[in-house]
């Protein structure tokens, strides 16, 4: 080992500083095992794939479930920080590593762009790179998976920084204390017109839409390409932070996004581009957001109850068999949508939820919600709390992204 540490969590509320390179390992076998087990089409149709946001959450199962389910070649883009001295790298950069090592052993190919995915350099070493695949590299599908706090407009050089604001009113809801466990009220103020344009800017489909610009001049799009991007809608209980706030008018770009790359898409190449709307589940985006922990971790106990749980990777192993798969017709919604969030807005699960939400304190939390559940996801984003791991033995924070 060129640098053996114990490493033990470094917690900041909503952030952990630190990540455990054999806690993520563990993490990518479990999801590579669920991928197995599910019995995609192995070698079948998604031949060449792109996933831009590929380290962590939905971006990083997407990657896992073309190229462990469907043997997929790969190339990834992300935004991750590599070991440095005593610090660890990110549980992204450690996630990647665990992948390339699995893939390499198991005779797959993966690349990583560890690079800002909004810039136009990145777009053009992701470029030149599917341009070595040859001929037959031509991509069947693009997954676009970022959530990133800001970005940098690669044209104009302007810098904007995406917040989560109700529109027009202030919000006042409850929401969980990530650094003392306690149930807490929050007040919202209203986003300005400024903070809707900037939130468009990063999490809206104008990136996306230049990616497939860049990828379509490139003559690197396959004929029945089918593009991704995930978005949440979630229930009216979070209406006001999401659905109707800074965040849902940047969904609603997304959404307009999709519409146009379909469209141009199903002319030229008999393709498609999609929104799937994913399940609301621990990633490090969502952590970050007032009210959704509290949320999630009342959803989380409901749904183990019920037996309807999942995981990001058992909902893109879903999203996959059941409508991206190009040998199935994707079922959408009235507005275009793949809708993966079905089990999550059951009216059941929903019913009793608020019903729950109208009662969570800080004394009742442990037990009216998974909180505890939450808790141990939210450490296992980065590699602690993983069942198997020996807290007590040092590992070494040098991991390669790639291994040589
Ligand atoms: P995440 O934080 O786990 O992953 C974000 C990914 O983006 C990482 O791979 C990160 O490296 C990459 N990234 C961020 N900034 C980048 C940059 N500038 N350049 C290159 N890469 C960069 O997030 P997530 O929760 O998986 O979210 C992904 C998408 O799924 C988002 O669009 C989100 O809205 C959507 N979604 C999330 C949830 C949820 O509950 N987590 C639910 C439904 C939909």
């Amino acid at each position: 080992m060129s640098n053996p540490q114990v490493v033990a969590a470094r917690i900041r509320g909503f952030i952990c500083l630190n990540a455990h390179p054999a806690g993520c390992a563990a993490n990518v076998d479990k999801q590579i095992d669920v991928v197995r087990a599910a019995n995609l089409r192995d070698g079948g149709p998604i031949r060449n794939v792109l996933v831009i946001g590929s380290s962590t959450g939905y971006g990083l199962s997407s990657l896992i479930t073309t190229v462990f389910g469907y043997g997929a070649r790969a190339l990834g883009v992300c935004l991750e920080r590599p070991p440095q001295g005593d610090k660890s790298a990110s549980a992204g950069w450690y996630n990647l590593a665990a992948v390339h090592q699995r893939a390499a052993a198991a005779g797959l190919s993966v690349e990583t762009v560890n690079g800002d995915a909004y810039s136009t350099e990145v777009k053009a070493d992701v470029i030149a790179r599917l341009q070595r695949w040859g001929a037959a590299g031509k991509l069947d599908a693009i997954v676009y998976s970022l959530a990133s706090p800001r970005r940098t407009d690669p044209t104009t050089g302007q810098s904007y920084a995406s917040v989560l604001k109700p529109l027009g009113a202030p919000y006042s809801s409850k929401s969980i204390n990530l650094g003392n466990d306690q149930v807490v009220g929050v007040d919202i103020a209203p986003a300005t017109d400024a903070d809707i344009e900037a939130t468009t800017k990063v999490m809206g489909g104008e990136d996306w839409a230049l990616w497939m610009r860049a990828l379509i001049d490139a003559n690197l799009v396959n004929t029945g390409c089918r593009t991704v991007a995930y978005s949440y809608l979630g229930p009216e209980l979070t209406y006001p932070i999401y659905r109707s706030g800074t965040i849902g008018k940047a969904k609603e770009h997304l959404e307009r996004t999709a519409r146009a790359l379909n469209t141009e898409l199903q002319a030229r190449f008999g393709g498609n581009a999609y929104v799937s709307v994913n399940k609301a589940l621990v990633t490090q985006a969502s952590s970050a957001i007032p009210v959704v922990p509290l949320y999630i971790s009342i959803l989380y106990r409901l749904m183990k109850e019920k037996g309807t749980h999942e995981g990001t990777i058992e909902q893109i192993v879903r999203l996959y068999r059941d409508h991206l798969d190009p040998t199935v017709k994707p079922k959408t919604d009235e507005a275009g949508r793949i809708r993966v969030d079905d089990w999550e807005l059951a009216p059941d699960i929903q019913a009793e939820i608020l019903r729950v939400w109208s009662q969570v304190n800080t004394e009742n939390l442990f037990s009216v919600s998974d909180y505890a559940g939450f808790k141990q996801e939210f450490r296992s984003l980065f590699g602690f709390e993983v069942p198997g791991i020996d807290y007590t033995q040092p590992v070494d924070l040098d991991v390669a992204l790639v291994p040589a």
